[in-house]
Parts: structure tokens; sequence; C-alpha cells
């Protein structure tokens, strides 16, 4: 038995052009595992990839089944997995100390630089393989990743700032990352949440989370964390207008833009923790799934929509329009 199998998988051509080709993957190298897409979700960064073209295949946001082992793998076949794209190098003083996300020898990401989960199957270093608790299902713990996994990452860093646990805090942006902040921090115990955003559809769906919804943030000195989701300029401005002084803006936001400092009387002279944080580390992850325990199913039922493989670029074409806040991609067997 060679191990090789024909695999298909989704090819971003860029000018959002996507097709599908089946090519011939040998067994799964040393130290890897094979996984069985179960659910491959679009991230809001694919949206850069879809427009740009990608040498790799996409996706990056993967939950599977272990369908085969290469050399020295232990993970048992029919394991279920969720997928850490960052492929840490594990003898480096940061991931010694479990920080896996701060790798000083990153060099890849999955979906990024390796092939990604757009596919049938994915091979994956074991390392980069997370088993899931038995009691949690795939299409919530795939929300561990990007969702959970950076929102709760990013809190308990800003947490860290605070003399004491922050009675109120905002998030301004109620994509599915921003939604994800909302119910972290709900679970995370803090007192008030509250949210903001433009689209009356997805501050409602904030609401239906337990946040407050707002519908103007123009006051100063409101929050004691608040965090920015969406990367525009605007909301960063509110974020850093309505954060009390010793508070702490949580940038988590993506754009093209630079992120500047206001050069205002009222920011030169205001004590404020700015965090940026990138991703998770696999110190965190048993206690995210605690956290997915308690939120995950309602996050799971406001934003997954499944479709499949072949859908693809119609689940592109629907999550683009705003149409779709987190479409799936679910494999034929568990659709
Ligand atoms: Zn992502
Ligand atoms: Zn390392």
């Amino acid at each position: 038995m060679t191990g090789t199998i024909t695999r298909r998988s989704a090819r971003f051509r860029g000018d959002a052009v996507i097709d599908f080709t089946d090519d011939d993957l040998p067994a799964p190298a040393a130290g890897e595992v094979r996984l069985r897409v179960d659910v491959c979700a679009l991230c809001g960064s694919d949206k850069r990839l879809l427009a740009s073209g990608s040498p790799v295949v996409p996706g990056h946001e993967i939950a599977g089944t272990v369908v085969a082992t290469g050399e020295g793998a232990q993970l048992p076949t029919g394991t279920r997995c969720i997928v850490y794209i960052p492929v840490f190098c594990g003898g480096c003083d940061q991931c010694r100390r479990g920080r896996t996300n701060r790798c000083l020898q990153l060099r890849e990401l999955i979906g990024w630089q390796r092939d990604g989960g757009f596919a049938d199957v994915v091979d994956v270093p074991e390392r980069c393989a997370l088993p899931v608790p038995d009691d949690i299902p795939q299409d919530v713990a795939v929300l561990g990743l990007d969702t959970v996994g950076t929102a709760a990452h990013g809190l308990r860093l800003a947490l860290r700032t605070q003399d004491e646990q922050p009675r109120r805090l905002l998030v301004v942006g109620c994509g599915p990352l921003g939604l994800g902040v909302v119910a972290v921090a709900r679970a995370l115990g803090i007192e008030s949440v509250d949210a903001f955003d433009p689209h009356p559809g997805r501050l409602a769906l904030a609401g239906r989370l337990g946040a407050g919804t707002r519908v103007d943030l123009d006051p100063e000195n409101q929050y004691d964390v608040t965090v920015e989701v969406s990367g525009a300029a605007p909301a960063r401005d509110a974020a850093q207008r309505v954060v009390v002084p010793g508070g702490a803006v949580l940038a988590l936001g993506e754009s093209n833009e630079p992120y500047t400092m206001p050069a205002t009387p009222r920011w030169r002279r205001t004590d404020c923790f700015t965090v940026r944080s990138f991703y998770f580390p696999l110190a965190e992850v048993e206690g995210n799934w605690d956290l997915l325990r308690r939120c995950g199913p309602d996050l799971r039922d406001v934003l997954a929509h499944p479709l499949t493989l072949p859908e693809l670029a119609r689940a592109f074409d629907r999550f683009v329009a705003g149409d779709l806040l987190k479409p799936y991609i679910v494999s034929g067997a568990s659709a």
C-alpha cells in the first residue's frame, strides 16, 4: 500500500476566481497526520487571498478527523481535531513556555504558506492537530480557533492590564470575531458588555448573544476596555475616545491602514493601554474548551451557515456581500 490518494482542493486564481483540482497526494510525511476536513470555515482574511490568488490551498479554520498518519505520528485514526495554524518550532524559548503563538522561528501558517482546508483532506504536523473533547461537536470546536481562541487570548491580555475585573466593556464591530468577543467577554463574567456596529442586523446578533446594543458612541470616558474589531478608522477613533483613563484598547481589527494615536489634548493627558494580540497559545487551549462549552453552541447558531466544497465560490459571493456571516464548508459526510 502506497498511501497515495486523490485530493480534491480549491484553488484561488486571483480576482475572485476559484476552481478545483484533483491531485495525487502521497502518504503523509513523517510527523504529520492526514485529516478528512469536516468543517472549514470562511474567514474575513480569506478575502485577501481571493483577490490576490494563492499558491497553496487556502482555508485556515479547520476541524477534521484523522484518517492516516505519517511515520512517528501517534494520533489514532478517527481522532477529531481542530487545526492550530502557526507551525511553531516547539523548541524556542517561547514555545518551551507554551507561548506557541509567539514562536521565534515561525515560518508558516496553515492555509497561508502551506496547504489548508478548502479541500477534502489536509495534511498537518501532528503538533498542530489539537484533539477535540468528546462532548464538543466539530461545528462548535472549529469556533475554538479564530473566533473564540483569538477573542479569548486578546481579552486575557487586555484584562491583565487592569487592576480589577473591568465592569464595562465595549466591542466595536460585530462581524464573526466581534461576536466572538461579545460571547467570550460574557463567559468570562464581565458585568456589562456593549456592542456597536453601523449594520443593524449585526448589532442585533450581538444583542442575541447578550450584549447591550449602542447606536452612538459620542461621549468620552465610558468603558474600562474597548475592543476594536473592524479595522476601520472611525471605529478605531471611537474605541480610543470612549475608553476611560487607565483603561485598555484591544486592537483586534485588521486593515491596510496604519493604526494611529490621536494628537489631541485628551489623548496626551490620559493613561491608556493599547493591546495587540495574535491568535492564541497552546497553553490556553484547555481553558478555551471550557469557554466553548459555555458559549460555543449559541455562537454557532448565530454565525454558521453550512455549505459544501463545490459551493465555495457561491459561499464567498454571499460572504463578501454580507449575506452570510460565517459560511462553513462541511464535508459531504457531515452535511
Ligand atoms: Zn481567520
Ligand atoms: Zn518556537
